[in-house]
């Protein structure tokens, strides 16, 4: 048994975690290229996970047309400094995956590249499917979409537990194919990702307890049942080879933008956290296609910082926020999670460069002004990544070996999540952050 109480006294960092106090910090484990934890054996196949993505493009097109050429892909925007509200260093960008198609989220990566490719593996096995993965040869997954096919995947199902936007993502592709889906949501989950989930036909049961309990007994119905896939947010290697890819893909929009990331050129990225599989599989990315010019750092709720707790006491998930006394409460839903996911912290030991947290407060005004100074709406989870570049820009570095940003730098606020919440919603949040603009000045 872990003496938590012991683990708060002997660390400054941890206690101040304890009293949700907003808090930078520096990984010290954070190594080179090279020495990553799994060193030169790559955790998961980058390449192989965007070929498959490939492979699946004209299904995509045939099942959802308004994505164009079938690829999944969201807008890399330069945005004004003021959304921030001074002047920083080198250029500011929004990734807005809050954009990303059908499902408005950084989940319609990792959730909808792990149903495709429970798909791809049934119809493969099942004789329906031509592909050959020796030579890379296969028909047209268009057809995957035809009657006979549905049919069959209406033979199988399955089922994830998800604070909100995961659910959204595998309930959206999954009824897609033709997948009987049942997504178990934690009591945090905002009322309109379930009817719009229940409208499309997908079985959504509710907690009252968090995010943990909602997927322990996703877990459990899974595995009473062969024809059940579940979902693992905590431990899926699938869903995190689908979050990687986008590593691969922010070199090709970089470069389309004639920016070079090199060592006089560095990468910066912030990226909200939950349990962690969305930012450490795109962590993951950018580090293999970037190495060490690219610099990432994991923003979390001062209510729910499971990431940070976990990588700053070395427990990774043996330590929850519940056991230092944290409520795990946030207006971030997209972010109420109390225990980070084992693989992930594992993972991003060696290779995240830091976390921070943030006051639930924070967000509207960074929602509003983002809308103000460009239009573009992101949802209060997606906000959490904005004061990250904040504290770097007020020496959050400067005992640290991560050289400052400076004017050839390029920033990156990775956005989660927001296209999908209806207009009232929006309206809502977006006078939250008026008022709290208002109260602040
Ligand atoms: C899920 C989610 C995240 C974090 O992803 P995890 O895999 O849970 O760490 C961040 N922002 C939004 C909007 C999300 O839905």
């Amino acid at each position: 048994m872990t003496d938590f109480r012991k683990v708060i006294e002997e660390n400054p960092i941890v206690k101040n975690i304890a009293d949700c106090r907003e808090i930078f910090w520096i990984n010290p484990d954070c190594r080179e290229r090279g020495k990553w934890n799994q060193g030169e054996e790559k955790l998961v196949d980058i390449d192989e996970a965007e070929a498959r993505l490939l492979r699946f493009a004209p299904f995509i097109e045939r099942v959802f047309p308004e994505v164009k050429g079938g690829i999944i892909e969201s807008p890399l925007t330069e945005i004004p400094w003021k959304v921030i509200s001074e002047k920083g260093s080198g250029r500011l960008f929004l990734k807005q995956d809050s954009h990303l198609p059908i499902s408005g989220s950084i989940k319609a990566r990792g959730g909808i590249y792990e149903v495709l490719k429970l798909a791809e593996t049934l119809a493969v096995s099942a004789g329906l499917l031509k592909y050959d993965p020796e030579t890379g040869e296969h028909e047209s997954y268009a057809s995957l979409a035809d009657p006979d096919m549905r049919e069959f995947f209406s033979g199988y199902k399955v089922a994830v537990g998800s604070t909100g936007n995961l659910g959204l993502s595998i309930g959206i592709i999954s009824a897609a194919i033709g997948f009987h889906v049942t997504v178990h949501m934690s009591s945090d989950a905002r009322q309109w990702k379930k009817d719009m989930l229940r409208s499309k036909g997908v079985t959504v049961v509710e907690y009252p307890d968090d995010y943990e309990a909602a997927v322990a007994q996703g877990r459990r119905e899974a595995e009473a049942d062969t024809t059940c896939h579940f979902v693992d947010d905590e431990n899926s290697l699938d869903l995190f080879a689908g979050y990687s890819v986008a590593g691969k893909r922010l070199k090709a929009q970089l470069e389309e933008k004639g920016i070079t990331i090199d060592k006089d050129h560095r990468l910066y990225v912030y990226l909200p956290c939950g349990v962690g599989g969305a930012p450490g599989g795109v962590t993951y990315g950018i580090r293999e296609y970037f190495g060490d010019n690219a610099y990432c750092f994991f923003a979390e709720p001062t209510h729910a910082p499971c990431m940070t707790l976990g990588l700053a006491t070395g427990l990774f998930e043996r330590i929850s926020v519940g056991d230092i006394g944290i409520d795990g409460k946030t207006e971030a839903d997209g972010l109420a999670v109390g225990r980070p996911s084992a693989l992930v912290a594992a993972a991003m030991q060696s290779r995240l460069n830091g976390c921070f947290t943030v006051e639930d407060e924070r967000l509207y005004p960074y929602l509003a002004a983002l809308k103000d100074a460009t239009g573009i709406f992101i949802e209060p989870s997606a906000c959490a990544a904005f004061q990250g570049i904040k504290y770097i820009e007020d020496e959050a570095l400067k005992y640290s070996d991560i050289p400052e940003p400076d004017d050839n730098s390029v920033n990156i606020l990775w956005a989660t999540g927001g296209n999908m919440v209806p207009q009232a919603e929006k309206q809502a949040y977006y006078r939250r952050g008026k008022q709290a603009e208002t109260l602040l000045t």
